[in-house]
């Protein structure tokens, strides 16, 4: 697919107020700052596309863009706000819960984690629920740029190590933003969901 041509199409603050559950939809999640807006914008190629998502007020909302009709891209809230009251995380997290295993049309999710500071609680559960729903999952390492490829290497065979023990389908790629690394595998990837 051309992910050029990826335009958006709707803010929803709920699960319950996103499109009709149809055509086949992609998730992208991690804790806030760990460089989803970058990747996005990377992926698509387009500056606009992350500036909807960080416009104020919809950093809270699910994000959704279209790559052609029946090809959505679901950009998940960030988690892991410190400043963000429990009542509210423990029901977010138990929406983005809902979402991963009740959206029929979901076929992948993409996790995106800081290279340097892998599969912290909220990763690994999100990681989880997916495996249970039997969703296959990318993670990706971003800014990758940050580590000199020795490091880089080690770090991604140790996710790699790590991931295997929760079974399901994981696949674990180096990321940068900055630097274009592993662009093309996420492509492919979304390819190979989009159209198996
Ligand atoms: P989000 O909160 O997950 O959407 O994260 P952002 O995409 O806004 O990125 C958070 C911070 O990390 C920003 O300061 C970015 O400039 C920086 N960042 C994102 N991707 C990369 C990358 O590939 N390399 C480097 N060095 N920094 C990055």
């Amino acid at each position: 697919l051309n992910y050029r041509n990826t335009g958006f199409i709707t803010s929803a603050p709920t699960i319950r107020h996103l499109p009709n559950d149809t055509g086949v939809e992609i998730a992208f999640a991690g804790r806030s700052n760990a460089g989803k807006s970058s990747a996005l914008n990377r992926i698509t190629d387009q500056k606009s596309l992350a500036r909807t998502s960080k416009t104020p007020g919809r950093t809270q909302l699910i994000n959704m863009f279209e790559v052609v009709p029946g090809c959505n891209l679901i950009d998940l809230p960030g988690y892991g706000y410190a400043q963000v009251p429990l009542e509210m995380k423990l029901k977010w997290q138990q929406s983005l819960g809902e979402y991963l295993q009740k959206r029929e049309c979901l076929e992948g999710l993409v996790v995106l984690m800081d290279i340097r500071h892998p599969l912290k609680d909220l990763d690994q559960q999100m990681i989880m629920w997916a495996v249970e729903s039997r969703l296959p999952v990318l993670v990706l390492l971003t800014k990758a740029d940050k580590l000199k490829s020795g490091a880089r290497k080690q770090q991604l065979l140790k996710v790699r190590e790590t991931v295997t023990t929760f079974g399901g389908d994981i696949d674990v790629e180096a990321f940068s933003s900055l630097k274009g690394i592993g662009v093309d595998q996420v492509r492919r990837k979304l390819d190979s969901w989009f159209a198996p």
